[in-house]
């Protein structure tokens, strides 16, 4: 009752899509420039060119990575921020609202570094400015102290939404932060930062460290960090649990958000045109670059033969294309190092016979075509392809245990989707399955601050879930229970 989601823009109306392209139009050969902003003299390294993933000849901007001087300096300067938790409150809202003035800069930004159609642009902008509200309302109920020194390390796939949630949570708790956001996104961070600073938060408490991986590693390797958010791939977020538990404190939390290999179970008695509809989505928007994402659909194999057609059929009508044009259903893979194994995984199932269908994707920048690769069991996927790839699979109904023993066996647990008209079959499926976030009937992507609380279990991520009510208290110290 407090506060509602931002609203947003409607894409489907022409004076909403008229403002947004006169917005848009100041940033769209703009050369930004990135670099760390800490409380303290920079020495950051050389200058790097910024290329647009859709079209390489587009020179987004130039970053300069943070040095190992500049993460020292940062660590040196860092004070937790002390304003009382209605004045934190009231000036994370205000960093919303920044956001929301500086739209233009940011979806053009999202569109050039990020490769995102303004459908996700505008996802991305909304789930940031509702990260704000929310972890801003979260702040005034908090019972106890910030950690200290939190680490916020986010990925380039939502380089501004996850980003910020991540900052926002650990600032609303009162902390420092240290935020080091993914080295293929430093533009939009900055972006982000700048207009932070520009609310009222001080320096002292946010301070950004733009880097690879040893800017992050060097972080949660050190003594004085007393908490870390992170999300990205379950390896890393192995590698940094155990540097934490080497060099810091024994108290001081990871909270992880990490892999999926997210399955769908569509039966016999699914509304096919719905179902096609949210895998298409769920696959392929954002070309698949979602830990979200669904990876392996399993249909009944009575209705399969004219499913997969119908599923064909809507793959040749989706349309990736450079995302700057608001008719751009997906946008690139993010870099070369991204699209080089998948382009790898999807030709050696070509090769195998396994590749039912592929549709085509320009042929410049780092895309890659859609495309459907037939399994028996998700079993057979050896790892997370991160890239617009579907596995499909078939299924007899009596074998649904077989099914649901299998998703599990992968030993994620992020997101689920099932498409059934029959109550006892969401019932029996949804009490079974090991996921943070199940969709019945729906797509399995976007999840909604504050009614869908984001996150997964086993290899998918610690928990607490972002935008959830446990998320701010989680960067507090922990309050021992008054029996
Ligand atoms: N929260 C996003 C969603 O629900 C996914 C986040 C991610 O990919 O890390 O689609």
């Amino acid at each position: 009752p407090v506060r509602e989601n931002s609203k947003g823009w409607d894409l489907t109306a022409v004076d909403h899509l008229e403002d947004i392209e006169t917005a848009r139009e100041p940033f769209r050969n703009k050369r930004f420039e990135a670099g760390p902003l800490i409380a303290g003299d920079a020495q950051p390294e050389d200058e790097v060119e910024r290329l647009n993933p859709a079209d390489p000849c587009d020179v987004v901007g130039t970053t300069r990575f943070a040095s190992k001087a500049d993460v020292e300096t940062a660590l040196a300067a860092a004070k937790p921020w002390n304003a009382s938790a209605e004045e934190r409150s009231r000036i994370l809202k205000k960093a919303a609202s920044a956001y929301e003035e500086n739209f233009g800069e940011i979806f053009a930004v999202l569109a050039r570094e990020a490769g995102k159609t303004m459908p996700d642009a505008l996802a991305e902008l909304r789930e940031a400015v509702d990260f704000f509200n929310y972890y801003a309302e979260e702040a005034k109920k908090l019972t106890s102290e910030p950690l200290g020194r939190v680490a916020c390390i986010s990925p380039w796939n939502f380089p501004l939404a996850i980003f910020t949630g991540q900052i926002a949570a650990a600032l609303a708790a009162g902390n420092a932060v240290l935020a080091k956001p993914a080295e293929q996104t430093p533009l939009i961070a900055h972006l982000g930062t700048r207009l932070m600073h520009e609310a009222g938060i001080p320096r002292e408490a946010l301070q950004l460290l733009p880097g690879a991986g040893q800017v992050g590693a060097a972080l949660t390797s050190d003594a004085r960090i007393d908490g870390a958010a992170f999300t990205g791939s379950t390896e890393t977020a192995q590698k940094i649990k155990q540097a934490m538990a080497e060099n810091c404190h024994p108290g001081a939390p990871l909270i992880a958000e990490t892999g999926g290999l997210n399955a769908m179970i569509v039966d016999s008695s699914a509304l096919p045109e719905q179902a096609v509809r949210d895998i298409i989505q769920s696959a392929f928007q954002s070309a698949g670059q979602r830990c979200s994402a669904c990876r392996c659909v399993y249909v009944q194999e009575d209705i399969s033969k004219s499913f997969f057609e119908m599923l064909m059929g809507a793959m040749d009508a989706f349309r990736p294309s450079d995302p700057w044009y608001l008719k751009s259903d997906s946008g690139p893979l993010i870099d070369a190092e991204a699209h080089g194994p998948i382009a790898d995984y999807v030709a050696k199932a070509k090769a195998e016979g396994r590749l039912m269908h592929q549709i085509e994707a320009p042929d410049q920048g780092h895309f890659l075509g859609p495309a459907l690769i037939r399994v028996n069991s998700i079993s057979d996927i050896e790892r997370e392809i991160f890239g617009p790839v579907l596995h499909v699979a078939t299924f007899k109904a009596k074998d649904i245990d077989k099914v649901i023993d299998a998703i599990n066996g992968k030993g994620y647990g992020l997101t689920f989707g099932l498409h059934t008209r029959i109550d006892d079959r969401v019932q029996y499926v949804t009490d079974r399955i090991h996921a943070g976030n199940l969709y019945v009937n729906r797509n399995q992507i976007g999840a909604i601050v504050a009614s869908q609380p984001f996150g997964g279990e086993g290899l998918s991520g610690t928990g607490p879930k972002a935008g959830g009510p446990f998320y701010v208290p989680r960067f507090q110290k922990a309050v021992a229970p008054k029996y």
